[in-house]
């Protein structure tokens, strides 16, 4: 997996079935495929199964946006990674910043989702990020360091190469601004450090993507940074065009 980059599109609560397999078969027409890039989608989870037929023998890879930490039982309303696989995800995204804050979704939950879903071969996006009021206190390294290795709790190396941390700072998302590139550049390097002291006899660590506001004029710059790995991108998404030019440039980017 080193070296190897990623778009992640998170597509949200957004959508309807018609649009969405509007919007895959679009972007499966603009045929772009580059050999060291993952393009990754995660619409609604309700359309998980019909889209993953129509990507059938694609080299587009399916994500659901959330997962459950139990393999099944009384948990209404809940899906395990089994039954994601079992609809065709390759991916599953954990720890998204507005589950967080909508859902109540702790660190604790995001630990087990995490170690579950390593078990069930799934590929893994954790986010990660600090809020407005925390980088305005100075608190961003304590906030993201911490988020890390509660999340990383107990998940060995092994499975590394399976995870990709996303580094979203909360206000910025769907804000249609990103991150100052030097404020990028800064949590990207820490991040990659503290991969580092978890983990310091791994040769594999995770990718590290950055999401927030991603767009074709912003992604050239962002990708330009030494320890981003790729993107995660929300409203960008929702457009082929948009989307389309992002995997471009993104695919064409230096190592
Ligand atoms: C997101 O919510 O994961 C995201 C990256 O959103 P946006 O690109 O719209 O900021």
């Amino acid at each position: 997996m080193e070296n190897r980059k990623l778009v992640f599109a998170n597509w949200k609560m957004n959508l309807d079935i018609k649009s969405s397999l509007r919007l895959i078969n679009d972007i499966q027409k603009a045929n772009l495929f580059f050999n060291n890039l993952d393009i990754v989608i995660a619409p609604p989870g309700v359309y998980l199964y019909e889209i993953s037929k129509f990507l059938e023998g694609s080299h587009i890879q399916l994500s659901s946006q959330n997962v459950f930490y139990e393999n099944n039982g009384p948990y209404t309303g809940e899906i395990s990674p089994q039954m994601l696989k079992d609809v065709g995800c390759k991916w599953v995204m954990i720890g998204h910043s507005e589950r967080r804050q909508h859902i109540l979704e702790t660190n604790e939950m995001i630990n087990k989702k995490i170690l579950l879903s390593c078990n069930n071969d799934l590929n893994i996006i954790c986010c990660v990020g600090e809020s407005y009021e925390e980088r305005r206190q100075g608190k961003t390294f304590n906030k993201i360091g911490d988020q890390l290795k509660r999340a990383l709790r107990d998940v060995s190396a092994n499975f590394l190469n399976q995870i990709v941390i996303g580094y979203e700072p909360v206000w910025v998302i769907g804000s249609g601004k990103a991150a100052e590139i030097s404020d990028i550049n800064e949590v990207h390097d820490f991040i990659f450090d503290q991969l580092k002291l978890m983990y310091p006899d791994s040769k594999i660590l995770p990718r590290i993507v950055y999401g927030g506001s991603v767009n074709n004029a912003n992604i050239s710059s962002i990708m330009t940074l030494n320890n981003v790995d790729g993107v995660l991108v929300g409203n960008a998404s929702l457009d082929c065009d948009k989307f389309c030019d992002i995997v471009l440039k993104v695919g064409n980017s230096n190592d």
